[in-house]
This record gives C-alpha cells, structure tokens and sequence, in this order.
C-alpha cells in the first residue's frame, strides 16, 4: 500500500509538473481510414480508386495506398463507392403541416419543432447531412443539431420568410418581441416563421431581425405560388427598389438573399438587383440563363413541378384555386427542361417538401429518380452534392456557421461528411433513395435505403451496415 501511494504520488507530481499532459490527451487527433472503396468526388464524371483519410471532422487525404495512421479506426467500404454527403438546397423542415393554411390555424410551435426533429434526423439518416433551409425556421433546431442534443444535418436557416434591428443600439434581450412585426395577426409572424413587409424599410427592419437571430441568408418571395391562398404565380410582388433593399442588408453582413421567383420579370428582376439564387426559376431561358452566368449566380428548381403526378399533391388536390394556378404554371413554363439541358445551369437540387415526415421521404426519394430521368445522373448528383455547396457557401466567410471546410465534395480539407454507397451512384440513383414512385409509395423509415451502408456527418458515423 505505501508503494502504491508513491507511485500515485510520483505521477501526481509529474501532472501538476506538467499541466499539458491532460490537454495533449484531449486534443489529440482521431483518425479514420477508409479502405477498399472507389470515391465520387462530388464534381467528376467518373469514379477513382482511392482510400480516404479523415483526420477529426475534416478530410486529410484522398489517394491510393494510405498508410493507417496509429491509433486510426479502418472503415473496410467493401467495394464501395465514397462519395459526398447529399446537401437538400431548399427544404422547409418547421412547414411540417398538411398545407401553409394547416400550419398557421392548426399547429402551434412546439408541434411544428418536435416534427421538425424528428424529419430533420430521418433526413440525415437518408444522407442529407446539410440542410439549407428555405424559410419558416429559426435557429433553435440548428443549435441543438450542432450541440448534438439531436441528430439532424448542417443547417443554413433563412429565419422567417421576409430593420435597423439587431444592431449595436440594439438592447433587447434575444427574445424581446419587436413590435412593429410581432403585432401582425398570424401566427406565422408571431413565429418568425413569415414576416410581412411592405416598404424597403420594413423588408430591411424584417431582414435584420432575422440575422439578429441566427439566420445564415435572407429568403424573400419575390413572385406570387402556387400553393399559397391570395397570390396568382404570375404577381412579381417586390419591386426593384424593394430588392435591392434587402440585398443591401445581406450585404451588410457579408451575406446573400435567395428568392422565389416563377415569373421571368420576377426572375430577371432579382438577378438585376443582386439576388444570387434564384428558387423555381421556372421561366428559365436563354436571357435567365445568361444573366445566371453574368451575374455568378445560381438556380435551385424543385423538379416535382414537371411530374405528371403533381396535381395529386395535397395542397393542390383540395384547392380549386392552386388546381387553377398549378395548370395555367405548366403552360408557361413548358419549354424548362428543354432549355436546362440546352444550357446547362449551375442548377442544385431543391425538393421544397412541406408537410409530415413521410411526405418529406417520398418526395425527396422521387424527386431524386425524377431529377435522374429529365437530367441524367451526374447532373442530379453534383445538383445534390458540389452544387448545392456552392451554393451554401455564398454565406460568406463572416456568417458561415460551417467555416471550417467546404460542403458537397471529397477533397483534402473539406468537410467528412460522406456516404459509402453499394455501387456506382453514377449509374444506380437507388443507391442514394430515388424511387420512381412518390404518392404510392410504400414509405420507409429514415435509414432504410438498403444501398447506402454508411452516412458520416463531421467525422461522426451515424449509419453502418457494412
Ligand atoms: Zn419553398
């Protein structure tokens, strides 16, 4: 017993020597390396063989013949194909209820958080391990995602659908209502899910709220819907003057604005004003897709908008009006797929789901087996992949809660977040969930998609079946 108390002290006293030996412990590097695997890259039009460091969260190497660092933990991808983890460009995760008009008369917040949850892990279950989100949430699912209190992907929120709020005279405490928003009779308002503004002003005091409180980019609605009650597709909503208000504020911030916009004047009008991505974009042609270039900017278009089983989607089945808008929509913009694979935008994948979990699967699944038919694989694959984290990156460095690596490709430095899929995605969409059924299918749950073995989000295994 004496014995042991002296080694006990002599070790004592080499720790209190050397105070470092806990902090070295704790901030030594983890490694993983996959072996055995061909990688996607996220950008190319073929598969390499290569194996695939992962030092902590981030990607160290990718080549033939690594050696395993000491210590490192072998992922054997039995054949597999590496590639990136899927980035969803434009989701809604809290617009969880059967339509816009369910959501703001029938759910209240806490409903509205908890099914986000729970659709936000069954998409990263599915592969989704970044989420830029097209507005109706704040930051309180990102935060906790982050802290790894739940599981869910990288979320960019754009804060509440749209001054000088949030500012250095600003001393509210983070919650303290602004009134000049909070006054307004929706509960979508009162949320911060849907602010209402009606001068540059107002847009500029709605968009400022929404950085105060952790939004990452500013959405705007620039254009009338199809799924909303009083506005015909064809309203371009904001003027120029009203544009460039908000795009001044997203400047400020080093940030951007995205905007819904179906009409080509609406279209046209964003891009002339500074607004870097354009949602739907469903007039696109010659003009839009040279502005896109000319402008550096990009297109995110959910592809469900040319399926011929749209009009069975709920909010368009039991609304005569939207039935009315969705038909004269598909006359207008009959020439789109035609004119993307003449022009070939840099076009990300955007899935713009509401409603529950399932609905959030099966449309995701088919818009990824229809992306695939109208575009072929590659481009769907790098829409959900490289695209979309450029995309995702037009955050700039200031505000990028993810500024560690890039997003959406297999590379030295940027983020491991990746998928070992069973096969070459470049030739097998399935591997990655795409189902050419979408209100028949038969549902399934977050991590049943049997070709894809591994989902890896910052360096974490979330999924194994290999
Ligand atoms: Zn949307």
């Amino acid at each position: 017993m004496k014995k042991l108390n002296s080694i006990l002290g002599l070790v004592v006293a080499l720790v209190l020597m050397n105070p470092n030996v806990f902090a070295q412990e704790k901030n030594a590097p983890t490694y993983k390396l996959i072996t055995n695997v061909n990688v996607w890259d996220g950008t190319s039009d073929k598969l390499v063989k290569a194996d695939v460091l992962i030092e902590n969260n981030l990607i160290k190497e990718v080549k033939n013949g690594i050696t395993a660092p000491k210590g490192a933990t072998v992922i054997d991808g039995k054949g597999g194909t590496v590639m990136p983890g899927l980035i969803e460009g434009h989701g809604h995760l809290y617009l969880n209820g059967l339509t816009l008009a369910d959501i703001e008369n029938n759910k209240g917040y806490d409903e509205l958080a908890i099914r986000a949850a729970v659709k936000a892990e069954a998409h990263l279950m599915s592969g989704f391990t970044t989420w830029r989100d097209a507005g109706g949430m704040g930051t309180g699912l990102k935060k906790s995602i982050d802290a790894g209190i739940v599981n869910g992907p990288r979320i960019y929120p754009s804060g509440a659908l749209i001054g000088p709020s949030g500012s250095h005279a600003d001393f509210r405490n983070y919650t303290t209502p602004n009134e000049t928003m909070f006054g307004a009779h929706t509960s979508a308002a009162r949320n911060a899910m849907s602010f209402t503004a009606d001068s540059p002003e107002a847009i500029k005091t709605a968009a400022r709220q929404n950085y105060m409180q952790g939004a990452t980019q500013i959405k705007i609605m620039s254009s009338g819907g199809i799924a909303s009650q009083f506005d015909p597709w064809q309203l371009n909503a904001f003027s120029a003057e009203d544009i460039k208000a908000v795009v001044e504020v997203a400047d400020a911030y080093g940030s951007y604005v995205m905007s819904h916009a179906y009409s080509k004047t609406a279209i046209m009008r964003c891009l002339d004003n500074g607004v870097k991505t354009i949602e739907h974009c469903l007039m696109f042609d010659e003009d839009v897709a040279k502005k896109l270039v000319e402008k550096g900017a990009y297109m995110t278009t959910n592809v469900t908008s040319f399926s011929p089983l749209i009009d069975q989607l709920d909010y368009i089945r039991t609304s005569p009006m939207s039935k009315k808008k969705y038909e004269s929509a598909k006359i207008a913009t009959k020439d789109f797929v035609a004119n993307v694979k003449k022009y070939q935008p840099k076009m990300g994948f955007n899935c713009d789901a509401i409603g529950d979990l399932q609905n959030g699967i099966t449309q995701a699944d088919y818009s990824i087996y229809l992306s695939g038919e109208l575009f072929g694989n590659l481009f769907t694959l790098k829409s959900l992949t490289s695209v979309n984290g450029e995309i995702v990156k037009l955050v700039g460095d200031v505000l990028d809660p993810y500024f560690e690596g890039d997003l959406g490709v297999v590379k030295p430095g940027a983020y491991a977040d990746l998928l070992i899929v069973a096969g070459n995605p470049l030739e097998d969409l399935t591997l990655i969930g795409a189902n050419e059924k979408w209100f028949d299918a038969s549902g399934r749950a977050g991590d049943d998609i049997p070709g894809m073995k591994l989902v890896m989000k910052d360096g974490k295994v979330y999924k194994n079946t290999l």
